[in-house]
């Protein structure tokens, strides 16, 4: 039988084993321990930012971003529909209600609707953005990069600053994309914005089985993520707590995964790089009616999912492609459902979502892992050009 090819699993070979056997021999395991600030000191350094705080997860991440950003209950947050679902629980964490966006043609949010949204369904009254329709205070946008590309930063922040709404950038699958022009010029996915969300899970670019990282350029606002990820302690020696704290640490021995994945992080980009070319010269619509999504132009992406997309939906359904790749040993999935049609969502407002249903029945993502050989690549393509 064939071996199966994975659609994305961690790449372990570099110094991950030595620095964890050395965490559990010097016996620093939990939530203390010296690879935690090497993690946060070298991740800040990567990235050209002052400071970055680890944590549990990109979750907890996400839930601490959205409460520096002041979300409470009974606030609204503009979200994208396209998404990870773990995007937009936090903010039911907080009482607070999602408003649902559609994507643009990279999959991220659409800005120009974001903007119309903000215009035509809103008030803007003491530096408030109220949503007309319900009365509430619109205090904050999660933008998601989706598969390692980018969404529109400068119209997001453009818009932010007219109608005083925090950033969040769910950076948790665009670790290492950054701009290559424009008035973001080098500046990373999740450096942005006021604050940026980072993931470890096991799919992402680089893991440390599970984990999080939080930046912002705002100092302080960093040391609150610091405090409140640490159960809000302001004396630790007598064990006074002024604020309910989260334990959303991160462990050393976690850490000491990240510092080793951190190291391979650019090598794992140039190789998945290198696949992506592979898989785009082949699979294109004059073919076979399928081709492979793009990147934006203006960003070095980290190419970290490859989506293929579904031109002539009479000879394919995504449907189809899973199955048939699945017999051959290939793993691939569909795109997220989308997050307004889920049940805990089905009653939270939308605007205009059109292209999301699209990209929705016609994507498929197709293996990706930073360990696949060309010659792997090679055989997905095959497969792929044989299903009929
Ligand atoms: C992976 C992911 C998350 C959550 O990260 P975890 O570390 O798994 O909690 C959030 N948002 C998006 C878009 C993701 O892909």
């Amino acid at each position: 039988m064939d071996k199966l090819i994975p659609l994305s699993v961690p790449n372990l070979k570099g110094n991950e084993l030595k620095y964890v056997t050395d965490a559990i021999e010097t016996e620093w395991v939990s939530a203390g321990g010296a690879y935690i600030d090497r993690y946060e000191t070298e991740f800040a350094d990567y990235l050209n930012v002052e400071t970055a705080v680890a944590c549990q997860s990109g979750t907890a991440g996400l839930h601490l971003a959205l409460i520096l950003s002041g979300v409470e209950k009974d606030h609204e947050v503009i979200v994208p529909t396209l998404t990870f679902i773990a995007a937009v629980n936090p903010v039911k964490y907080l009482q607070a209600y999602p408003i649902f966006m559609d994507c643009d043609d990279s999959l991220c949010m659409d800005m120009g609707k974001l903007k119309e949204f903000c215009q035509a369904e809103c008030d803007f009254i003491d530096n408030e953005l109220i949503n007309k329709s319900t009365g509430k205070h619109i205090k904050a946008v999660v933008v998601v990069h989706v598969f390692g590309n980018m969404a529109d930063m400068p119209a997001v922040m453009d818009i932010a600053e007219k109608y005083n709404l925090k950033v969040i950038e769910d950076a948790t699958e665009a670790l290492g994309t950054y701009y290559l022009e424009g008035r973001y010029k080098g500046k990373f996915a999740g450096t942005i914005a006021d604050i940026g969300v980072y993931s470890f899970n096991g799919n992402k670019i680089i893991t440390t089985g599970g984990g999080g990282m939080m930046v912002s350029s705002d100092t302080d606002i960093m040391k609150r993520a610091k405090y409140l990820s640490t159960q809000a302690k302001d004396d630790a020696v007598d064990f006074i707590h002024n604020e309910v704290g989260y334990n959303y640490r991160m462990t050393n021995l976690q850490a000491a995964l990240g510092v080793a994945q951190l190291e391979q992080l650019e090598h794992f980009i140039s190789i998945k790089k290198e696949n992506y070319s592979i898989y785009k010269s082949s699979i294109n619509d004059e073919i076979n009616g399928l081709r492979m999504l793009g990147f934006r132009d203006d960003i070095r992406p980290n190419y970290w999912f490859y989506s293929v997309y579904i031109v002539n939906t009479e000879k394919y359904s995504r449907k189809k492609i899973i199955e048939s790749l699945a017999n051959d040993h290939i793993q691939s999935r569909p795109i997220w459902g989308l997050i307004h049609e889920q049940k805990p969502y089905l009653h939270a407002q939308t605007y205009k979502i059109e292209k999301a249903f699209d990209y929705y029945n016609r994507v498929v993502n197709i293996p990706c892992s930073s360990n696949l050989s060309a010659d792997e690549v090679n055989k997905v393509i095959e497969k792929i050009s044989v299903i009929s």
